[in-house]
């Protein structure tokens, strides 16, 4: 799927195409850096079949809601759903069957290397899962350890293999850089070995830091070695120079494609669309007759799966021992804010008059105009009166830019 298939449209979100996730929580082990709703568990602990059940139970509540409308993309995400099975992704995608057409659709899912298997991939793709999103993170053994990973890098480049050989269309590997004692020469080595064994997607993260994880303890108590910012930058630069050299396309700050293989889920996400979340913990925004509304399922698994009924938007309450445990209303500033730090990390940038439209607003108002220019004088955006981007020269520095749009 290219971006141009992807243009914007002039319609408002509502008639827009929407995209499907599905959060799977169960991992083997909680990595220490990860503030994804997971939740520890030994494989035979996990309730699969009775998880299936109630995500089933949750779309055919929520479907009523985006009757009719388009699905371009399925994201089964975690949490490591390589766990969840064949059989109960099978059984998920044949209930989404039933009320969606799904011919055109991506279906992604996210799979660990010590949970996926060729075996797995072969089933996969017999449910009609079309994209393998491998969570590899790094080639070295020590690091591998430090970021608190259960495979090393013989499992990982075992597991690339098998995704690229399975019957399943397309994979991409999620790698990890900027990760303490890594060179810029080794980053891109990293991602040169994978992207040589042939996936058409590569996601490249630097390490981030977050306050509710074990690294954010550490690093609160000065106990976390880091790589410096330069060092890290670097890495970056070396990332991308190695992926370009092969052909991959950097068409959004994090993420690599061949031409014709951008994640077409993701990039749903980054230009504003609608999505549907299903599962404990998972987020959903969706526009209505009122404008639109951003809800999270209860993050408490006991609590997910004994639900019964989802309050339609208008019924909800949100709070800890509720069925949702987040639900805003979201105002049209909020949504364009949104619309402009997403939609700017992508190279394309945005079609601002496709954007305004499919808001209902006519323009981005007289503060950002002028900040606009401003930035474009200094050379930190490409602005022709209708699509606004960041060059990728200002790609490290792309969140200072943003937030002088806020
Ligand atoms: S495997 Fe992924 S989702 Fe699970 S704890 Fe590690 S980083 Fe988080």
């Amino acid at each position: 799927m290219s971006l141009l298939a992807l243009a914007p449209e002039n319609t408002p979100v509502s008639r827009q195409p929407i995209g499907i996730y599905v959060h799977f929580p169960w991992c083997l082990k909680k990595c220490p850096y990860c503030d994804f709703l997971s939740i520890a568990a030994d494989r035979q602990d996990i309730p699969a079949e009775r998880y299936t059940r109630q995500v089933v139970n949750e779309l055919v509540q929520r479907a009523d809601g985006v009757e009719g409308r388009e699905v371009a993309s399925v994201f089964v995400g975690g949490g490591t759903p390589s766990l969840w099975g064949a059989n109960g992704i099978a059984a998920f995608l044949e209930a989404l069957r039933d009320r969606f057409s799904l011919v055109e659709t991506e279906i992604s899912v996210e799979c660990n290397p010590t949970s996926f298997s060729r075996e797995l991939g072969d089933s996969l793709a017999e449910a009609g899962v079309t994209r393998i999103s491998l969570g590899v993170q790094g080639l070295q053994d020590d690091r591998l350890r430090f970021l608190g990973r259960l495979h090393d890098a013989r499992g990982a480049l075992a597991a690339v293999r098998d995704a690229v050989a399975c019957d399943v269309p397309a994979t991409s590997a999620d790698l990890i850089f900027g990760v303490h004692g890594q060179t810029a020469a080794e980053a891109a080595d990293e991602v040169a070995t994978v992207a040589d064994l042939g996936v058409q997607h590569l996601s490249a993260y630097a390490l981030t830091i977050e306050p509710g994880t074990q690294f954010g303890a550490l690093h609160r108590r000065g106990r976390l070695p880091l790589l410096p910012e330069e060092t890290a930058a670097d890495c970056f630069r070396a990332v991308r120079s190695a992926l370009r050299a092969r052909g991959f396309e950097h068409y959004e700050i994090s993420n690599y494609a061949k031409p014709g293989h951008h994640a077409r889920h993701n990039v749903g996400y980054w230009r504003g669309r609608d999505y549907v979340g299903l599962g404990c913990g998972a987020w959903g925004t969706l526009s209505d007759e009122q404008g639109a509304f951003r809800y999270r399922n209860t993050v408490s698994i006991d609590r997910y799966m004994a639900l019964e009924h989802w309050p339609i938007p208008s019924e909800v309450t949100a709070g800890p021992g509720q069925p949702h445990q987040d639900f805003e209303r979201l105002d049209v500033e909020a949504r364009l804010l949104e619309r402009l730090m997403l939609g700017l990390r992508l190279a394309e940038g945005i079609h601002v008059p496709s954007m305004l439209a499919s808001l209902g607003l006519e323009t981005l108002g007289e503060r950002r105009q002028r900040r606009l220019l401003e930035l474009k004088t200094r050379g930190q955006v490409e602005w022709d009166g209708e699509t606004l981007a960041i060059p990728a020269a200002q790609w490290l520095f792309a969140d200072g830019i943003i937030a002088r749009l806020a």
